[in-house]
């Protein structure tokens, strides 16, 4: 668990959540739909009747409308994680208005309304950011395990460290993206 996600940055941003105060551990995946990776996750965490949330990129919401309609028919819960995927951390409000915004609409579109959370990508994002979610109505998601699932090739080791970190309330970060795509369900 670092530091940083764990102590300062929450004393920093209160209204960000960064872990919850129920029992329960919320498991969270990014940059999906991806075909490979997130039909995957689907398969794992339908057979073992876990529920997730998938942040989710607009564009590829809009690539693979299926894949979508897989995560929402799972009982899964959906965000949103920009249109396309890039630093909102510096960049315009307009720049970062409209990630957010196109990113809800292309999502909303599945949903009964627009998703209920946003997290950043990279977990980069400034004042400007923060505002732009508020005026959506959505509640910024950050998370207080990296499992780093991006570095290393070898689940063990992801399972191992994310398994020291874990306690009730903790929000794990997961990637079903094409760098993940060949470790998952290995
Ligand atoms: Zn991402």
């Amino acid at each position: 668990m670092s530091f940083l996600n764990s102590v300062v940055a929450p004393a920093l941003f209160p209204s960000i959540l960064w872990r919850t105060n129920e029992r329960s551990i919320h498991i969270t995946f990014d940059d999906g739909p991806h075909p490979a990776a997130t039909r995957t996750v689907l398969k794992i965490l339908n057979s073992r009747g876990i529920r997730a949330t998938f942040f989710l990129v607009g564009r590829n919401v809009q690539l693979y409308p299926e894949i979508t309609r897989e995560i929402i028919l799972g009982g899964h819960s959906i965000g949103n994680h920009t249109q396309t995927h890039q630093v909102m951390f510096l960049k315009s409000a307009e720049v970062q208005r409209v990630e957010i915004q196109t990113a809800n609409d292309v999502i909303g579109e599945f949903l009964d309304s627009k998703p209920r959370f946003f997290r950043p990508p990279y977990g980069y994002f400034d004042l400007r950011t923060l505002s732009i979610a508020k005026t959506e109505g959505q509640r910024v998601v950050m998370w207080n395990i990296d499992s780093r699932d991006f570095s290393t090739p070898r689940p063990v080791s992801i399972v191992r460290s994310v398994t020291k970190s874990v306690t009730p309330g903790s929000i794990l970060l997961f990637h079903d993206n094409a760098s993940t795509a060949c470790s998952i369900g290995r």
